[in-house]
């Protein structure tokens, strides 16, 4: 089995990122391929495919971490509304910021193997994209492109994944995450709590000794999903 390093885990290593002038985004080299096809297949049914999300590095979500716990982002609760950060405990903040937001380290989006995608088989340009649930189903914009979507994963045309469409209680679900197994299943194996708990500790982290006190619970429930 492949080892990879700690950096590439955490989102600290950009060399085996490419870029996607096609998708506008950036991912692992191995994924480029696979990627493309799968928006070809999606052209092909008639869908504009797009890519909202891909590589996300250590310090960005680092940035939206600390952002969030100082109030300076809004953290919202399942019905989509601002929580009250200053009425919560400091365990009750990190479990609500977590129910949205990765932990800076432990983010599938560090590793170029995991995209947030959207389509239509007509996208108006004016058109605020939320990433909810409700855009993906029923009269949502993008039914028709998940329904399809759905049936590609199923019929194994595409060795991408959805790793959050269930609600276990931790993250909520996101039926717009992909997720490229062959890669992405080594690199969960391989980010253990030992290795997280190493970085954060020497991190600017808002909520730290919280989060490390919490850390294997949190692992449970939010990082080993898939
Ligand atoms: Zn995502």
């Amino acid at each position: 089995m492949v080892e990879y390093s700690q950096q590439l885990l955490l989102g600290l290593d950009e060399c085996e990122l490419v870029e996607s002038p096609l998708l506008s985004c950036r991912v692992h080299s191995q994924v480029l391929e696979p990627l493309h096809f799968l928006a070809q297949r999606a052209a092909s049914a008639g869908f504009v495919f797009k890519v909202a999300s891909s590589y996300r590095s250590f310090e960005r979500q680092l940035l939206i971490w600390n952002n969030k716990a100082r109030g300076l982002r809004p953290v919202l609760n399942d019905a989509g509304e601002v929580i009250d950060l200053n009425r919560l405990s400091e365990r009750e903040k990190v479990f609500a910021i977590l129910r949205w937001s990765a932990l800076p380290g432990a983010s599938r989006h560090h590793w170029g193997t995991d995209i947030d995608v959207y389509g239509a088989a007509q996208l108006n340009p004016d058109y605020q994209l939320q990433l909810t649930v409700a855009e993906t189903q029923g009269a949502g914009p993008f039914a028709e492109f998940h329904c399809w979507l759905s049936d590609e994963l199923a019929q194994g045309n595409s060795d991408f994944f959805r790793p959050y469409v269930q609600d276990r209680g931790g993250i909520a679900p996101e039926p717009w995450h992909l997720s490229y197994a062959p890669l992405a299943m080594s690199f969960s194996g391989q980010l253990t709590p030992e290795i997280l708990r190493a970085q954060l500790a020497q991190t600017e982290l808002e909520l730290k000794q919280t989060v490390l006190d919490n850390l294997d619970e949190i692992y449970q429930r939010f990082i080993c999903v898939a």
